[in-house]
């Protein structure tokens, strides 16, 4: 775990491969504007994983509660 920040792969269902494959993590922290509120702008973490074996990306948001 310790070794360099080496990336190690996630193993994780792609649903393009439809089966597990290693997956590179990172997580992006995107801006949105709400259009209701337009004074506010939230940042949410978007965590986004690349897939391997088909180079799909999924980006998924971390505060679907
Ligand atoms: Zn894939």
């Amino acid at each position: 775990m310790s070794e360099n920040r080496r990336q190690t792969g996630v193993v994780e269902l792609c649903e393009y491969c439809g089966r597990e494959t290693e997956h590179e993590v990172s997580i992006e922290i995107v801006t949105e504007s709400q259009k209701e509120t337009n004074a506010e702008f939230s940042k949410e973490p978007y965590r986004i994983s690349t897939c391997r074996a088909c180079g799909n990306s999924t980006r998924l948001r971390m505060n679907n509660a």
